[in-house]
């Protein structure tokens, strides 16, 4: 039970440590504020931030091209205020965080170590990506974390899941937050989400285990609206064999002169789209797929390009898994990043007084219906710190409320039942949620999903476990991704409609 004499406050209580929390940390922190930064991670590796491989995209002197290009990559539907704000602040807080504050090491011209290397990727029409090499996230979300756990005013509360928010009368006031198996109501004047994406809600993803969709769900829950949700983003190129942790292929390959083959040993990609390998995500994810199916493996043949030198981190990662490249890399599409998410203005406000939501657990509108590569870690740092700053000028203090029904929190939860929901979850996400949907795939999986949750939901009357309340996250999430696709009957981006002659008709619910 939690220790009620003593309860833990914040100014800020910022949930999730990957670049968009510590971003908002930061943001409040620099104003004075006492933040809390609860994190489920035990490892820093646990944040898909760890994992950004291609880098962070910069306006450098065009800005009007970069945002061009965000919104030809979205098919025309990213909110364009939104993707002023991104790229208005892109140059000052890359230079202001990443730069200054944090000495993020990026890479620099071989012969002018003064001047940046700035990387090219698919759907970007020039040379604007700061990158270390092809694992930027380490190297930006290390020094982030260390910088913070150093700050006066931050508290860093690592393996410490937030389960629920506190709220009472439509305003939030913290999270009920579970360590060792102890249950910690952590109570605030404003919370800002920062929990990351839904990997795990499918089968073959490049995030890490924990993107259960635990902020989204728990936000959800407590009446936020949501927007989006049924953009998810396939990236074309992950490493098609199994792995233990996430491995793609970046996008920065491609850019660089990369091509895709079928089985047959023929390049596929001219005849999809005119940008051929360089279009934008989901249409080459969409290739790719086909081609897997009509051929079988799909290589990446990276011959042209200098892989060793050039991409020293991915050429180890192919070592490590026995991978030659010299021959092609079996690449299939996976899951990789949600558009959509927890509705945010332009500083990281929900429509929930107090709660803020930052990075890809939020919809910003910036991405719309498919996001252009690179533009994630800038989002979650340019939002994380509008939002940590505007939650410290709100001024609220923590309020002390009731913690509805709490109960003993039971590690005992049998760990068939979760893993067991788990993978039937996934199952039906990929079957019927994925790269293309049909109205008919997307009513199974409703009614599939709604009778998982309902499953789920008895447990969670009776008991508090993380395990038990990251699937809970995870069907109220699959159920917001499915119904939001059955809602819109318009194929845009990452929300692919394939409409048989023999389909009945769709009965939105
Ligand atoms: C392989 C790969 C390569 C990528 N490459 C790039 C790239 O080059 N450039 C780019 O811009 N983007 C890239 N992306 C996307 C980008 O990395 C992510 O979208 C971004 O890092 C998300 O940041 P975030 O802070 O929102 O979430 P995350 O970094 O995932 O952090 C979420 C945090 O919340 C914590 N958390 C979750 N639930 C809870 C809970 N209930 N309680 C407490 N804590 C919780 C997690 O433990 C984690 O610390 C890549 C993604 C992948 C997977």
């Amino acid at each position: 039970m939690a220790d009620e004499s003593d309860p833990t406050t914040a100014d800020v209580l910022v949930v999730g440590s990957g670049v968009a929390g510590c971003a908002a940390a930061l943001g409040a922190a620099r104003a004075g504020e006492d933040v809390v930064v609860a994190t489920k991670a035990e490892r820093p590796k646990d944040a898909t931030s760890w994992w950004a491989q291609g880098g962070v995209a910069v306006s450098r002197s065009n800005a009007e091209g970069f945002k061009r290009d965000i919104v030809a990559a979205s098919d025309d539907t990213a909110d364009p205020d939104a993707v002023d704000v991104l790229v208005e602040n892109a140059n000052e807080a890359v230079r202001d965080v990443l730069i200054e504050t944090l000495d993020v090491p990026f890479d620099t011209e071989a012969d002018d170590p003064d001047t940046f290397d700035y990387g090219r990727e698919a759907a970007h029409g020039e040379r604007r990506i700061l990158h270390v090499n092809a694992s930027t996230g380490r190297h930006v979300l290390g020094p982030f974390l260390s910088y913070l756990d150093d700050h006066p005013n931050v508290t860093l509360r690592e393996d410490t899941a937030a389960l629920d928010l506190l709220t009472r009368e439509g305003r939030v006031h913290g999270a009920l937050c579970e360590h060792d198996g102890d249950l910690d109501p952590i109570y605030a004047g404003s919370t800002v989400l920062a929990t990351g994406g839904i990997g795990a809600l499918y089968g073959r993803s490049t995030n890490p285990d924990g993107a259960t969709g635990d902020g989204i769900a728990m936000a959800a829950l407590a009446g936020a609206d949501v927007a989006d949700m049924e953009y998810v983003q396939f990236h074309p190129t992950a490493y098609a064999g199994e792995v233990a942790t996430p491995f793609l292929l970046s996008e920065a390959l491609r850019g660089e002169g990369a091509i895709l083959r079928n089985d047959d040993g023929d390049r596929f990609m001219p005849e999809h789209h005119p940008d051929a390998e360089l279009a934008p995500r989901d249409v080459v994810a969409r290739a790719v797929a086909a081609e897997r199916e009509r051929t079988g493996d799909v290589l990446l043949d990276v011959s042209s390009l200098d892989f060793t030198t050039e991409f020293p981190d991915l050429a180890t990662n192919c070592d490590e898994r026995d991978v030659d490249h010299r021959t092609g890399i079996p690449v299939a599409p996976a899951e990789h990043f949600l558009c959509g998410g927890i509705a945010v203005d332009s500083r990281g406000r929900t429509s929930l007084d107090r709660l803020f939501a930052v990075g890809e657990c939020s919809r910003t509108g910036v991405h719309g219906a498919n996001r252009l590569a690179s533009t994630s870690l800038l989002e979650g740092l340019v939002w994380g710190l509008r939002a940590g700053r505007t939650a410290a000028a709100s001024g609220a203090d923590p309020e002390i409320v009731d913690v509805p029904d709490l109960r003993d929190s039971d590690p005992a939860l049998p760990a068939a039942f979760a893993a067991e929901k788990f993978t039937r979850l996934r199952e039906v996400m990929d079957e019927f949620v994925g790269l293309s949907r049909s109205p008919s795939g997307l009513r199974r999986a409703s009614a599939a999903i709604r009778r998982l949750k309902g499953e789920v939901d008895a447990y969670v009357r009776t008991r508090t476990s993380r395990e038990l309340y990251e699937l809970r996250a995870a069907t109220v999430t699959a159920l917001l991704i499915t119904r939001a696709a059955r809602e819109n009957t318009d194929s845009r981006g990452c929300h692919h409609l394939v409409v048989t002659t023999d389909e009945p008709e769709v009965h939105a619910d």
